[in-house]
């Protein structure tokens, strides 16, 4: 039955991408679908390098999952925070920089200037002085005075559990509004970063770098994995009825676990220039796609 399970979660796994590859899916907001890397003749510059054919299959989707779980048994933001408004400010200012970065200024950040009350007072100059080590630190500093500004003026200092909402606050795109509701809020949410496109792309999951489409292609195929793995747990079920021993594992995926383990992954083993396949617990299962041999 194990080998039946898996074997519909492939399909339903080439079926999607074959679907993806004929432009079955939408295009992304704002481009052509795949138009990133996509050269003449439909392969992708990635591809070319490596020479490894796009009919690799994907690394199997729940065996990734698990294997990453056991990997990084605490799915976590590298950044420091106390509450949902630091977490916010803190992932609006981790653009274009590290995340190491953007801590060693928050603590004074904060410190000075806590709550939005008291950063939506603050003199721009002063907080352009502790953002300076960011680099932009005019931009930066206008961008959280502002954020915190419309954060009291549009929700009374509450940070909402609202995409929408979350979005039409100053800086705020849609990675930042599902890293605050999937951390802070607990919501299942893909946030898609490079380390995600990365190391997405290289496990056969993906074959654009637009991150509305890297964000659509993964959870697609999680989804399709997930119902196969329940389809697979109920007729299990059905064939040990009456057994009142007989437990089912969660085919449920937490997508914000996922994206937050894929990006630990991408900065500590799938590295953009020298992945270390070697000692990567995902070895046997990846086509490497763009890794040069
Ligand atoms: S490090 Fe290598 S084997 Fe591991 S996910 Fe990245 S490309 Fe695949």
């Amino acid at each position: 039955m194990g080998t039946i399970v898996t074997d519909v979660a492939r399909i339903c796994v080439l079926a999607h991408l074959i679907r993806a590859s004929h432009g079955a899916s939408g295009p992304p907001r704002g481009g052509r679908r795949g138009a990133g890397n996509r050269g003449r003749g439909g392969s992708t510059k990635e591809q070319r390098v490596s020479g490894v054919s796009s009919a690799d299959a994907p690394a199997d989707v729940r065996e990734v999952v698990s294997r990453l779980r056991a990997e990084y048994p605490r799915a976590r933001t590298e950044l420091d925070f106390r509450d949902a408004f630091e977490l916010l400010v803190a992932t609006v200012l981790s653009a274009q920089t590290t995340d190491a970065r953007v801590n060693s200024v928050t603590p004074e950040l904060f410190g000075r200037w806590a709550g939005p009350e008291g950063l939506a007072g603050a003199d721009p100059a002063e907080v352009e002085k502790v953002l300076k080590p960011l680099g932009m630190g005019p931009t930066r500093a206008a961008r959280v005075i502002a954020l915190a500004r419309a954060l009291l003026a549009d929700h009374g200092g509450e940070v909402p559990d609202d995409q929408d909402a979350l979005e039409a606050l100053p800086g705020v795109g849609r990675k930042t509004a599902f890293v605050v509701r999937g951390v802070h809020f607990g919501r299942s949410l893909l946030a898609v970063d490079t380390h995600v496109t990365r190391v997405a792309g290289r496990l056969g999951w993906t074959r654009s770098r637009q991150a509305r489409t890297v964000e659509h292609d993964v959870v697609a195929l999680v989804q399709s994995a997930d119902a196969a793995a329940e389809e697979g747990d109920a007729e299990e079920g059905d064939a040990r009825e009456g057994d009142a021993a007989a437990e089912t594992s969660d085919p449920t995926t937490d997508l914000t676990a996922l994206s937050l383990r894929l990006i630990l992954h991408g900065r500590r083993v799938c590295t953009a220039r020298s992945p270390h396949c070697a000692e990567c617990t995902l070895a046997d299962l990846c086509p490497r796609i763009g890794v040069a041999a």
